[in-house]
């Protein structure tokens, strides 16, 4: 790893703080569905706030998913980097632009391969 990819370095660092500052405040917000559950049944504003709960929680359910897949990413460039293979596409091996990688730094695909990749992927 060259000295002049430092800023980059520096941007996958503070990226995984705000996953892992992201998902310790998820965990911590855990046990509130037990508290609809123990209102009496049958007041619609509990019904309400029961639904209001549900879809609170789905969000939540997402947004853990999107940052454990954030996470894994990161945990792989950081492997990338101990290889001294960062910044390098994946499947063609040509070098990832930098401005891409300012934007995105877990991208392991130049942009033509992640073009294919997707249209594969839609087709
Ligand atoms: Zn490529």
């Amino acid at each position: 790893m060259r000295s002049t990819d430092r800023p980059l370095l520096n941007h996958l660092e503070r990226e995984e703080r705000e996953v892992q500052r992201r998902l310790s405040v998820l965990r911590r917000r855990r046990p509130q569905a037990a508290l609809v559950a123990d209102l009496p049944e049958g007041n619609s504003v509990n019904v309400f706030n029961a639904a209001l709960e549900a879809s609170a929680m789905q969000h939540e359910e997402v947004l853990r998913r999107r940052l454990a897949d954030k996470s894994q990413a990161l945990a792989e460039a950081w492997e990338q980097v101990r290889e001294g293979t960062y910044g390098l596409c994946r499947a063609c091996g040509g070098r990832i632009p930098r401005r891409r990688l300012e934007v995105l730094p877990t991208a392991t695909l130049c942009v033509p391969c992640q073009e294919q990749h997707e249209t594969a992927r839609a087709a």
